[in-house]
């Protein structure tokens, strides 16, 4: 297939030796020729800030230009009234851009969508009337000449006079090492953050990943592209004017992107370079630039989803190549039994109190005084009618939604309205009704996910693949590899979980789980859908999790399933407690059998239609 054969385009080895062979042909090919190419490196830069921003983490800016402009007259005012060196002004411009993403990220936080988008065009628009009027500054429409430059011959690092081969050459350079920090970071739990926020906000905060601060770190990324960017922009024409960061370079860097295919690190290149030569070689499209772009990015939605990379390349990895470390020589957790099995007294305290937990949704009240104990160690088993109030319960332990009333005690620490990505932290894992899973990831990609809040390295680690990072990552692999055979998919592992039937996709959730070392689990209706086998399968996953002192809640209209595991059920309907104890006692329960048990209830016919029938 065409596309395997041109996978080698977004080989390493393949993008280094291209990088190489642009640096030597440089010198031999005529001036306009290496300007024209330094054109499209800042355009790669340009194309790849949104690529982070849009193509991984799913957020959106109408206002790029903005950032271009401070990166621009940061570096060249730095350079210029300052006498900054060249690389410090770059630097300088990458952290005024990534500042300037910081901050906007705050109010992108509390807005969604079309909001969103209308604020960033907003942030954009300003930014080019500050320019345009800040005349002191940036000499407003008459624009701000003699910006040190390789076409000037005024531009010097270290003593080095720098020509425009050289100039081409240290953009070359940097744009590489930007193009391998971002393969670094996207192949990192924060890449892999990036996307699950992108995805579902939901699971990712089911599995600790913040999404208030996710979206910050990817406004804050893209940002500082932008920002050096504008840097690099600045000092190659010598000269800014306003017009150079109207909202056309905003919907320009869309295109880009866009086209070339988001959410590859391929695509944007490939879509840079299109729109840095079309515009050269068509008089057309300069004269119509505006409207071409637009018909383009109308177009490109229907036509090219994927854009030009959807094309010709493989899908994104969001996962390294490395060898898996076995759990001997690991020093960390993961799947591992905890060290110090618990004294025995904790039998006696509960990891989990619920109290008197009441929510009402428009009047309608879903909880209502509910209170439970949950050891560790012990599988509680919830039960009820359909609309009882089961998955709203752990919907509000998990921290999805915030209870008008009662208390929900983890640990003796009051975890009441916690957000959930905290919940997540502190152990407390969850599936959901539905499964939640990234369904563009292979299984091993969405399993890691699981382990988010046990990574300890930081984003910087992740970025330049550090020794530390990449020993942890490892460790990850190899228990991910592990709890992936526990749920019986490891010849799935490389499988895209969109192709997969219902039944994998919820013991894909299920390893999920496990990778997170969970102190407690709540699974919603976790049967639904499975084969007798992967029944079996997750049986022996919650025994193991008895074993390891983890305690469960089991939402479950599976009652023979029920009977072999739990230690305790409790049945809800309207929202109330109606029984709680052993499952003998359920069964003698004259308000469980009316409510739940009679007749032809969901007891006697599960849910999932799979083949346990109790009598
Ligand atoms: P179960 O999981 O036991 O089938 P749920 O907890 O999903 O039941 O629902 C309990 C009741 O609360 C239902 O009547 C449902 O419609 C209602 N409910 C749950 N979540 C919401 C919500 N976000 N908004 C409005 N009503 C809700
Ligand atoms: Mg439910």
């Amino acid at each position: 297939m065409l596309r395997d054969k041109l996978a080698v385009l977004s080989d390493a080895r393949f993008i280094f030796a291209l990088i190489i062979a642009l640096g030597v042909a440089a010198e031999f090919v005529s001036g306009s020729t290496v300007q024209i190419w330094s054109f499209v490196l800042i355009n790669v830069l340009i194309a790849q800030s949104i690529n982070v921003l849009t193509g991984i983490a799913g957020q959106i800016s109408l206002g790029h230009a903005g950032f271009l402009a401070i990166g621009a007259y940061g570096s060249a005012l730095l350079m210029k009234s300052l006498g900054l060196p060249l690389p410090l002004s770059l630097v300088a411009a990458t952290l005024m851009g990534a500042a300037a993403g910081w901050i906007l990220s705050f109010a992108a936080g509390r807005v969604r969508e079309f909001y969103l988008a209308m604020m960033t065009l907003g942030f954009g628009m300003i930014s080019y009337e500050v320019v345009r009027e800040w005349t002191g500054v940036t000499g407003g429409v008459a624009g701000l000449p003699g910006v040190p430059s390789p076409a000037l011959r005024t531009l010097n690092v270290f003593g080095v006079n720098l020509g425009e081969v050289g100039y081409f050459h240290l953009m070359l350079g940097v744009t590489a090492i930007v193009l391998w920090l971002l393969r670094n970071f996207i192949t990192s739990p924060y890449g892999r953050a990036f996307f699950a926020i992108h995805v579902s906000e939901v699971a990712a905060g089911s599995i600790g990943i913040p999404r208030a601060g996710t979206k910050r770190e990817a406004y804050t990324l893209s940002a500082a592209l932008m920002g050096l960017a504008g840097g690099f922009y600045a000092h190659l024409v010598g000269y800014l004017g306003p017009e150079s960061f109207h909202l056309h370079r905003s919907v320009e860097a869309l295109v880009m992107a866009v086209v070339g295919g988001l959410g590859t690190l391929s695509g944007p290149v490939l879509g840079a370079a299109l729109f840095t030569y079309l515009p050269e070689q068509l008089q057309f499209f300069t004269d119509y630039q505006f409207m071409v772009y637009g018909l383009i990015l109308m177009l490109s939605f229907v036509l090219l989803p994927r854009g030009l990379a959807g094309l010709v390349l493989p899908r994104t990895r969001f996962i390294k190549r490395l060898t898996p470390l076995r759990s001997a020589d690991a020093d960390g957790r993961g799947t591992e039994a905890p060290a110090a099995i618990p004294a025995r007294d904790d039998e006696t305290t509960p990891l989990l109190r619920v109290s008197a937990l009441a929510i009402s949704f428009l009047g309608l009240r879903a909880l209502d005084d509910v209170t439970l104990e949950l050891k560790p160690g012990h599988i509680l088993g919830l039960v009820g009618p359909n609309g009882s109030g089961k998955s709203t319960l752990v919907n509000v332990i998990s921290g999805i939604y915030r209870p008008d009333a009662g208390r929900v005690v983890f640990e003796g620490r009051d975890i009441t309205g916690l957000a959930d990505y905290r919940v997540a932290r502190l152990g407390i894992i969850r599936t959901f009704q539905d499964p939640r899973l990234v369904p563009g990831f292979s299984v091993r990609e969405n399993v890691l996910l699981g382990a988010h809040r046990l990574y300890r390295q930081n984003q910087l680690a992740a970025a330049v693949d550090w020794p530390s990072a990449l020993r942890e990552e490892k460790r990850m692999l190899a228990g991910a590899d592990k709890v992936i055979a526990m749920a019986g998919l490891s010849a799935l592992a490389d499988s895209i979980v969109r192709d997969l039937p219902y039944g994998d996709q919820r013991m894909t959730e299920l390893a999920r789980v496990l990778l997170a070392d969970p102190r407690m689990v709540l699974l919603d209706e976790p049967t639904a859908g499975l084969s007798e086998g992967e029944l079996k399968k997750l049986a022996l996953v919650l025994q193991h999790l008895k074993q390891q002192d983890i305690a469960v809640v089991l939402i479950e209209h599976h009652m023979e399933f029920l009977r072999d595991l739990v230690d305790e059920v409790v049945v809800l309907n309207s929202g109330r407690v109606i029984y709680r104890g052993d499952m003998a006692g359920m069964y003698r329960s004259a308000q469980v059998i009316e409510a739940y048990l009679g007749g032809d209830s969901h007891a006697a016919a599960p849910a999932g239609g799979q083949g346990g029938r109790d009598a």
